[in-house]
């Protein structure tokens, strides 16, 4: 059968857009059928709800850009303008400013990683390097490999691309060596394409998990076998609580693995910068990516920032955001422990999220708009897997509310859970 387009034209019912669109839009029907995957995500569409002051989201992952020191950026943009206006706010170089990726092998060598500055090209966020990375490497119908849970807005770009995402179990020591084999060898039998395996190993989102030092080697070594390239995704290896994290997956292999960083984490998110690591091919080929999306990262937020760690103590400022946000991690599971003493949640030893199990029976999803009436908001589980999986795990994140509205949301977060058990 025929459906007529508002716009003229007729289409069959067989169109991808047809089961997936929506109706009320007139160009429901012209839209490429990679976006029949782009639906609003579940933290996105929680943000409206969340912001509400009286409401404490324990949903979102901002990071608290509260703690940086004003007074010092504020010296730092002033001095950019007067001294380099002309070139702050002029185009730049597609691969970013030389000086700020000479930089980044100084932020990148805290985790073990040696290179050439040549080698790292500027994006805008790391968010910006995943859709490049992507867009390089995922044809239709491709398997993209990654933790099941993992990070919500990277699958989106991965589902983007039209890759088939497959989900490889993880435990408290991060992905599992032996799951990963097989899940490799049972696709590769089905004749599947895997193009890479999407990782975070350090202080994972949402699970707040991080890869043991013994299992890298072990990932690493299957990945190199199965010539499977590592996207190896790590904003917040440097937030941790206690003693240093592991090294970095790239400080152990430079041809296989492809490094994401960014300074949301440990600067802020506004500037929007992020950067790649890649073998000299493909970061050829991300360069080109990247002046095809954007001609250059923004030179503005690129000199600011180089600037900073030039002129500030980024390593104290790093300390500072560590102080900040242990203490919330240790908050929201205290007062787990004395709220819900009867769930399971992970401990994570740095980052901004707790990954939480609910008792058999419960939904996460489903219980959300009840959470928000008693006005405390999370991010369902649900949001992390590709195929749902996670109805029964929410992520609470801890880095952006202070730790007394933490305790008074895990407070009315029980009222909801042992409300939702009584029923
Ligand atoms: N990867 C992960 C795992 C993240 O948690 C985030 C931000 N929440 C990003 C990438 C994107 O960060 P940005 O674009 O701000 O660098």
């Amino acid at each position: 059968m025929e459906k007529r387009r508002k716009n003229g034209g007729t289409v069959t019912d067989q169109g991808s857009q047809a089961s997936t669109g929506n109706n009320l839009d007139p160009w429901y029907f012209n839209y490429a059928e990679r976006t029949s995957g782009l639906a609003a995500s579940e933290v996105r569409a929680l943000f409206a709800v969340a912001s509400r002051p009286e409401v404490v989201s324990l949903a979102g992952g901002m990071p608290y850009v509260s703690a940086l020191p004003q007074d010092i950026l504020n010296g730092t943009l002033e001095k950019v303008m007067r001294e380099r206006g002309p070139v702050a706010l002029q185009y730049g170089s597609g691969q970013g400013h030389e000086r700020l990726r000479e930089q980044i092998m100084e932020v990148m060598a805290l985790e073990g990683i040696s290179g050439s500055p040549g080698d790292v090209v500027i994006t805008t966020g790391s968010q910006h390097a995943l859709e490049l990375f992507s867009k390089l490497f995922i044809d239709p119908g491709d398997v993209v490999l990654s933790e099941g849970p993992s990070y919500v807005t990277a699958m989106v770009i991965f589902k983007s691309y039209q890759a088939q995402v497959e989900h490889v179990p993880m435990d408290e020591h991060g992905l599992i060596p032996e799951a990963l084999s097989e899940h490799i060898a049972r696709l590769k039998a089905a004749g599947k394409r895997i193009k890479f395996l999407y990782t975070i190993p350090t202080f994972h989102n949402p699970a707040g998990v991080t890869l043991s030092e013994e299992r890298r080697p072990e990932i690493l070594r299957i990945a190199r076998e199965n010539n499977i390239l590592v996207l190896e995704d790590n904003p917040y290896g440097l937030l941790y609580f206690g003693k240093k994290g592991p090294d970095a997956l790239r400080a152990q292999e430079e041809e296989g693995v492809v490094y994401l960083g960014t300074f949301s984490k440990t600067l802020a998110p506004g500037f929007r910068v992020g950067w790649a690591l890649a073998p000299h091919a493909i970061r050829e080929k991300l360069i080109l990516a990247n002046e095809a999306a954007v001609l250059s990262p923004s030179s503005f937020s690129q000199l600011v920032i180089s600037e900073y760690l030039e002129q500030a103590d980024w390593r104290g400022q790093i300390d500072t955001f560590r102080g900040v946000y242990r203490e919330r991690k240790e908050t929201m599971l205290s007062a787990l422990a004395e709220y819900l003493p009867e769930l399971s949640w992970t401990d994570p030893a740095g980052g901004f999220y707790v990954w939480l199990t609910l008792p058999e029976g419960l939904d996460s999803k489903a219980m959300l708009p009840r959470a928000v009436r008693e006005l405390v908001a999370y991010t369902p589980g649900t949001a992390f897997y590709a195929d749902g999986q996670g109805g029964r795990n929410m992520r609470l994140s801890f880095c952006y509310p202070t730790p007394e509205q933490i305790r008074v949301g895990i407070r009315r977060l029980s009222t909801v859970i042992n409300g939702e058990q009584d029923l």
